[in-house]
């Protein structure tokens, strides 16, 4: 078919990022010179033609109701020439190129409640995955989870005093979205799913449901006169794979639905290679609204990451160079039979390595 022939294709990803940019950001686009960092929460970036602009970053709740992004927005009109962005994590950014409007800036968000911070040596804000608000499978509110963790961090995530950025992700599921964090606190489920036959029939589709165990723990079962499933708990990994093709597989319990806590996972970073997260702590009460436990745990972590790393090494480099066992004696945290990987098919069908392959 000749070109002028072609239907042109339907865009229905993300809009052009471009018409949204600063008009500053757009003229210098590529042409940054450097970059410095004039107090925690603002970065000044300098463009080869002289132009400067600087970026306030203002950590938020995450899930915004329509009344505060209001207010957020019109402080935008107001300081920053209508521009803002969201980032990754939840925070807002504004874009000011006359200095003498970042102060003014930070006051008049920081009259409403929100923090800045979250550059250079902090601690970010906690990415999360969706929890009872968008999604059908959680296991926690991971949102929830992120809340009550921030307001624990708060002063770490307005000051520059940790020895490089800590990035916390929490997942609210044991198997889908969810990213690697210098700390990750992810659900772990205890015990294998309690199967409702009287309604397998009704609403699932049996062998996709055999089919995405990844350890073949289900098979099609006849109970009580109704085609169902049953389950191997022998062999069950309590992964929760099963649960969203097939609700009636619960997996979901106020009890044993757990979370755990992991160290050191790193997408990449200039240094070094893509790492997996290593799991330090399991077993810990899933319990809203405060999550006390989980948040204790977190705090110890940062707390020994910060007395003992050097300047400039993220958790997993510093677990790297201490070794594991000075870790877990350095936070006290207990070592036990359930921190050692011994299942032995994982070899063969899990993803042992941290590249990303097609
Ligand atoms: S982590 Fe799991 S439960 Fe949470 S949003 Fe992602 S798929 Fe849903
Ligand atoms: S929880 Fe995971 S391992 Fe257990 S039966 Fe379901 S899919 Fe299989």
């Amino acid at each position: 078919m000749a070109m002028a022939d072609m239907r042109p294709p339907i865009e229905s990803g993300c809009p052009d990022g471009f018409q949204y940019m600063h008009p500053t950001m757009r003229r210098n686009f590529g042409l940054w010179k450097y970059h410095t960092d004039p107090k925690p929460g603002v970065l000044r970036h300098v463009a080869e033609s002289g132009e400067e602009i600087f970026t306030v970053k203002v950590g938020t709740q995450r899930i915004l109701d329509i009344f505060s992004l209001r207010e957020l927005t019109s402080i935008g009109d107001e300081f920053a020439d209508g521009y803002i962005r969201f980032t990754i994590r939840s925070n807002i950014e504004y874009y000011v190129t006359d200095e003498a409007k970042v102060d003014p800036l930070i006051e008049a968000v920081e009259k409403l409640g929100y923090v800045v911070g979250g550059t250079k040596n902090s601690v970010t804000s906690l990415s999360h995955t969706q929890g009872w608000l968008h999604c059908d499978i959680p296991g926690t509110d991971a949102s929830g989870v992120v809340k009550s963790m921030m307001d624990e961090l708060i002063d770490d995530f307005k000051s520059w005093n940790m020895p490089n950025r800590v990035h916390i992700t929490t997942s609210c599921c044991q198997i889908n979205c969810g990213g690697q964090g210098d700390i990750a606190i992810n659900v772990q489920h205890t015990k294998p799913p309690k199967i409702d036959h009287a309604q397998v029939s009704n609403v699932c589709e049996r062998p996709s449901v055999v089919a995405r165990c990844p350890v073949a723990a289900i098979r099609p079962a006849m109970v009580d006169g109704k085609p169902s499933l049953e389950v191997d708990e022998k062999k069950c990994i309590c992964c929760g794979a099963c649960f969203p093709p097939c609700p009636p597989m619960m997996i979901n319990d106020a009890e044993h639905s757990k979370l755990a806590v992991w160290v050191g996972g790193n997408h990449s970073n200039a240094r070094g290679k893509p790492t997996f997260q290593k799991l330090v702590a399991s077993a810990i009460p899933n319990n809203p609204p405060r999550w006390p436990e989980a948040a204790g745990i977190v705090k110890l972590i940062l707390k020994c990451y910060k007395e003992d790393a050097r300047d400039w090494e993220r958790v997993g480099e510093w677990v790297e160079r201490i070794g594991w066992p000075r870790f877990f004696e350095l936070t006290g945290l207990p070592f036990t039979k359930y921190h050692i990987d011994n299942w032995r098919g994982a070899r063969a069908s899990l993803n042992a390595s941290t590249h990303i392959r097609f």
